[in-house]
């Protein structure tokens, strides 16, 4: 079988953060999902919350890769990891977080390409 894909999960902050105010989520999603080697690119509004939870739960496979695009790396790993360990995964192994946070649209399409890059090239 071929190696599964890694998936773009896009948390955009309940869409009201002035943090994403400069970044066009439509052209990051659709930039990534049309042109990165990605298995498809999705767009949540608030991850870290009790829906953003189930919604974890019900969705980690374990051994495919993530990239999350939302805030901090280390707030994303003590908001997540439970919700990936629940779901038989494991954050540390599976997810590249970025923080695109106070970025151009531009910048953060970058910040996902090269994320991705490391995948392909680790
Ligand atoms: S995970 Fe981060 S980016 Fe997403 S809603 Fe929570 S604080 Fe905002």
């Amino acid at each position: 079988m071929a190696e599964q894909k890694p998936r773009f999960i896009m948390c955009i902050c309940t869409g009201q953060c002035p943090g994403f105010s400069s970044l066009d989520l439509w052209q990051l999603i659709n930039t990534v999902r049309g042109e990165m080697d990605v298995e498809y690119a999705i767009v949540h509004p608030q991850l870290c919350v009790d829906d953003g939870d189930r919604f974890f739960k019900d969705y980690i496979k374990p051994g495919v890769k993530y990239v999350i695009g939302a805030c901090d790396p280390k707030m994303q790993r003590k908001m997540f990891k439970d919700a990936f360990a629940e779901a038989g995964g494991n954050f540390d192994e599976q997810v590249i977080a970025l923080d695109l946070r106070n970025m151009t649209t531009e910048e953060a399409i970058n910040k996902v390409k090269e994320a991705l890059s490391s995948l392909v090239n680790a």
